[in-house]
């Protein structure tokens, strides 16, 4: 049962404030200003309602979010009970808080070995920045100051703020419209096994990834090189999962080269593969700094965490006179959120969610991939509940529909109709649901979306 809250709102008059007011993240002008939003308002489980009393199962999880569900009683009260003890503190300099100090001893517990230390954001963009900057500043402290660039590849998100954005690069994202930092970073290919070049093997395409990156190191100069970032498996950028042992291999080469590995986990930490971090449990790699968020708080409340290794803190703490860390934001530590991290940890450890990940997200995969052989499907792919379905014109040559078809929006659309949500991105939909998915559930979606493809490609011919 959702909770009964619906008229206290006059779905109308959101709808306009919304559509006067409001400016999105990710705004299109010109559908906006004719359809505005569909506006949530309650949340249960794995389901929402909108405005209207319509019931949605929320197959995106909020935006890979919302990992133990929606209306979580428990973490309500640790939010109202933090408030009413200590809403605040600052954490700069030698001040803490006891849930900050608690929820950095318990990631650090949860981490790969080695990774002990935590500084905390309010995002994953923000701790990306951090990251990032304690990448400069490690490798400075330690006599490296020439070593400046950042290494990433094509179809990244690292978020959206200045930094951000400029080292992360998908379709569309870089447009001349905005400026980016110049002179950092250098991308590299995508691991992108489905597209990869045609007559190439899946081991060949990891050589031929794990050459380039070679190569860069050569032609950059690795005193230059400060790290390399990556998804462990590129999220809004493909949801691809990285040929097998390329990360192990992409790890080796920083590690030879004096360059850090910055594991960008803010989708894949606290379950969505089954693990509380992915890196090393899925993909057997240990990296220098991991940065967190979303599942971090299932989207309760914002806070990022970025996990770094004694060998990096070691460097930034030796003594020095005249060295500050100047970095840091008012909210790193905030008492609320970490408070919440907590409890959402404990959830996600007292109900087993990492076996129930592990076990509905094999049965997802297993279901998803019966539409393969729908016309218009080029790929299933993913792993367990961070899962997508790549549409083409041509499953042989891989050709893509005309982007005016709009094929994801159509079929997501379609979706919607029928009481589910997917997330079109591009010529996919992706699919990242609460951890508390059940086996029914699975069905639904996978008949729910079969229908919307198999309708929506009806109507193509
Ligand atoms: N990194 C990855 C892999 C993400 O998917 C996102 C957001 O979707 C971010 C970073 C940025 O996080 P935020 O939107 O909280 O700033």
């Amino acid at each position: 049962m959702l909770h009964q809250a619906s008229n206290r709102f006059n779905p109308e008059d959101l709808w306009k404030k919304d559509h006067d007011h409001f400016l999105h993240p990710y705004t299109h002008f010109d559908s906006f200003k004719e359809e505005g939003s569909l506006v949530l308002v309650e949340g249960e489980g794995c389901y929402v309602k909108d405005a209207e009393g319509r019931r949605y199962f929320d197959g995106i999880g909020g935006m890979w979010c919302v990992n133990v569900g929606y209306g979580r009683k428990e973490i309500a009260q640790v939010m109202a009970e933090q408030a009413l003890q200590l809403c605040y503190t600052t954490t700069f300099v030698d001040v803490t808080n006891a849930p900050a100090a608690e929820l950095a001893a318990k990631l650090a517990s949860l981490a790969p070995k080695g990774l002990n230390h935590v500084a905390f954001a309010t995002s994953g963009s923000c701790g990306i920045d951090t990251a990032i900057r304690l990448a400069h500043y490690y490798q400075s402290r330690r006599g490296a100051s020439e070593r400046k660039y950042i290494i990433s590849r094509k179809n990244s998100y690292h978020g959206s703020t200045y930094l951000g954005m400029t080292v992360g690069l998908r379709d569309g994202d870089q447009s001349p419209h905005f400026r980016y930092v110049p002179d950092l970073v250098h991308h590299l290919s995508a691991p992108y096994p489905y597209r990869r070049p045609d007559g190439m093997s899946i081991e060949e395409f990891s050589d031929f990834l794990v050459e380039e990156f070679r190569q860069k190191i050569e032609s950059l100069g690795a005193e230059n090189i400060a790290a390399f970032i990556a998804e462990p498996a590129q999220a809004s950028g493909g949801v691809t999962m990285p040929p097998p042992n390329y990360l192990p291999r992409m790890s080796k080469l920083c590690r030879d080269n004096g360059i850090l590995f910055i594991a960008d986990e803010v989708v894949t930490a606290f379950g969505r593969l089954g693990h509380m971090f992915a890196s090393e449990a899925e993909f057997g790699i240990v990296p220098d700094i991991i940065v967190t968020a979303k599942g971090l708080t299932s989207g309760y409340i914002p806070l990022s965490a970025v996990l770094f290794s004694d060998k990096v803190h070691e460097v930034i703490s030796a003594p020095d006179g005249d060295a500050w860390f100047t970095h840091g934001y008012t909210y790193s530590g905030h008492p609320i959120a970490c408070a919440v991290g907590l409890k959402n940890i404990e959830i996600i450890e007292r109900e087993d969610l990492l076996g129930n990940a592990a076990r509905v997200g094999d049965y997802l995969e297993q279901r998803l991939a019966g539409l393969g052989s729908l016309p218009i499907v080029g790929d299933v792919r993913g792993r367990r509940l961070m899962m997508c379905v790549e549409y083409v014109a041509d499953q042989k040559t891989k050709a893509k529909l005309p982007d005016e078809v709009n094929i994801s929006k159509r079929i997501s659309n379609e979706c919607e109709a029928h009481g589910l949500f997917v997330r079109p991105i591009g010529h996919l939909d992706v699919l990242s649901p609460p951890l508390i998915m059940t086996k029914q559930e699975v069905d639904f979606v996978a008949d729910t979306l079969g229908a919307a493809i198999r309708k929506v490609t009806d109507e193509l011919v």
